[in-house]
């Protein structure tokens, strides 16, 4: 470690940035956040200092650089594109030891500028010591991904109750169990869904729980009040992990247990927390009606035990996905729920195969339909289905193409509809097969594709072979061939 982490008081500091150009003022944009009162010494300046400028803490001096500027500072920016005046800054500073950071030249400085995640009052600041500043950028991007937006003002509210709490809760490990279980369950939860007054009224009850548990028994030590769980329902997404939503993913790290279906794929499955318990709970098409109410048992148990259940569903849990039947029953166990949305198979069947769902030319509208009703029995609302401007999508629906194909001739759409239907969306096996209404059934059987798949029913289908994206997801023989003449 060749330079140290220290975090700096800056607020109402002096400090001086020599130069007036871009360099100087991202500078002085991060340094005016840490509430330093910043001097600009420059011949002349951009825009944005100027607006910077209007903030009253801060000072412009309109001038060529002279020694007597950087008394009294507590530090010193060179940010000037000439490298003499920027020498000469440095040798300054250094006779009178002020810090001093002459703007990427790592040689000439003595502290450095860090990438910054900010969190405030959580910061965190990562350096590469000027080796390598974009990997410390994209070390920035990646923590950024990790930390809930929340997590400033939970540390704020904490911050606010600390005493409170210390006064209550006497010992140092029976504090640090009532933070982290506040960290970690209901009180962030809240916080991180921007419902704070929610987050502060959690946290007091705990404290109330466990100061009024202590009190009423002191010989048992910080024992956990018992506490009941939560349910998240998350939408897994189709099956490319990189669809998952931050929310989804940092839920999932942090499950005691999992309950998912088949249709989430091993690469998303394998995101969630190591020792959490998966257990696979998918349902046959014939007999999901048992086995949902299984399921939605399994789930109240868990959580009403105090464990944090994860409920992980292929595509969004309310698209086909009986997220809505699920949260009845939470209700009525009176267990608390959140729904995280996920990418549903008709988005990424659409954006993987180039194949818009809508467009001005060719469709106005888009339906997403089920080919099996809750009852096992063929869906056959066809003739609301009929409007050639209108996409259809069928979910469901690879098994009774036939019928589905027959049910909407019939009831008036065109034969020469194009129809496609994608297999694996979003998977590295994703196969596409476009065809008509009234030949697609023929050339499925001649190469039938496996499910999970979506049917797109509309003028849109045929833009897939203007559009798709001859990439890694193209395995079907045409396009291969067709991907191959392009190289
Ligand atoms: N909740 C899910 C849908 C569940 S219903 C969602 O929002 O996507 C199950 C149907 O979804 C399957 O029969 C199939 O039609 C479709 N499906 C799910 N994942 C798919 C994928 N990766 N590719 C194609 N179709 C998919």
């Amino acid at each position: 470690m060749n330079t140290f982490p220290l975090f700096f008081k800056l607020t109402n500091q002096p400090v001086l940035i020599v130069g007036g150009g871009e360099v100087a003022q991202r500078k002085a944009d991060l340094l005016s956040r840490a509430g330093a009162c910043i001097t600009i010494l420059a011949p002349q300046i951009s825009q944005e200092i100027h607006q910077l400028l209007s903030d009253e803490r801060h000072t412009l001096i309109t001038a060529h650089y002279d020694k007597k500027h950087i008394d009294g500072k507590r530090i010193v920016i060179a940010g000037t594109d000439d490298e003499a005046l920027n020498h000469q800054v440095h040798a300054d500073c250094k006779a009178l030891n002020i810090p001093v950071n002459v703007v990427d030249t790592p040689p000439l400085c003595d502290f450095i500028f860090p990438a910054i995640v900010d969190r405030n009052p959580i910061v965190i600041g990562i350096s590469s010591n000027g080796k390598a500043p974009v990997l410390a950028r994209l070390t920035r991007a990646r923590l950024e991904t990790l930390i809930p937006q929340g997590y400033g003002k939970l540390a704020k509210l904490a911050g606010d109750m600390r005493d409170e709490v210390k006064s209550k809760i006497p010992t140092l490990t029976g504090r640090r169990q009532f933070w982290e279980k506040a960290f970690e369950g209901k009180v962030s939860e809240l916080m991180f869904a921007g419902r704070s007054v929610e987050a502060e009224q959690a946290l007091k009850q705990q404290l109330e729980q466990t100061h009024q548990q202590l009190s009423s028994n002191s010989d048992v030590k910080q024992a956990d009040p018992k506490s009941v769980g939560e349910v998240y329902i998350v939408g897994a997404g189709p099956g490319d992990p990189e669809l998952l939503t931050f929310k989804a993913l940092r839920l999932m790290q942090q499950a005691d247990i999992v309950y998912y279906d088949a249709l989430v794929s091993s690469e998303v499955l394998d995101l969630c927390r190591r020792d959490a318990d998966k257990v696979f709970v998918g349902k046959k098409r014939s007999n999901h009606a048992v086995a949902q109410q299984g399921i939605n048992q399994l789930m109240i148990d868990a959580a009403s035990s105090g464990k944090r259940v994860v409920r992980l569903k292929g595509g969004d849990p309310f698209v086909f996905g009986r997220g809505g039947e699920e949260i009845q029953a939470l209700r009525a166990a009176g267990i608390a729920y959140q729904v995280v949305p996920g990418i549903t198979a008709a988005g990424a069947a659409s954006c993987y195969t180039g194949i818009p769902l809508t467009h001005r030319d060719y469709a106005q509208s888009v339906r997403f339909v089920t080919g099996f009703l809750k009852s096992g029995e063929p869906n056959t609302g066809f003739a609301a289905l009929t409007n050639p401007n209108e996409t259809v999508i069928f979910y469901m629906g690879l098994h009774s193409l036939e019928r589905l194909t027959k049910g909407l001739m019939d009831a008036g759409r065109s034969p020469q509809t194009p129809i496609a239907i994608i297999s694996q969306a979003s998977m590295p096996t994703q196969q596409v097969m476009t065809a008509t209404l009234q030949d697609i059934v023929a050339k499925h059987e001649a190469n039938p594709l496996p499910t999970p798949a979506l049917l797109i029913v509309g003028e849109v289908a045929k833009l897939h072979d203007e559009l798709a994206w001859y990439g890694e997801h193209i395995v079907n023989t045409d396009q291969q061939a067709h991907a191959l003449n392009m190289l």
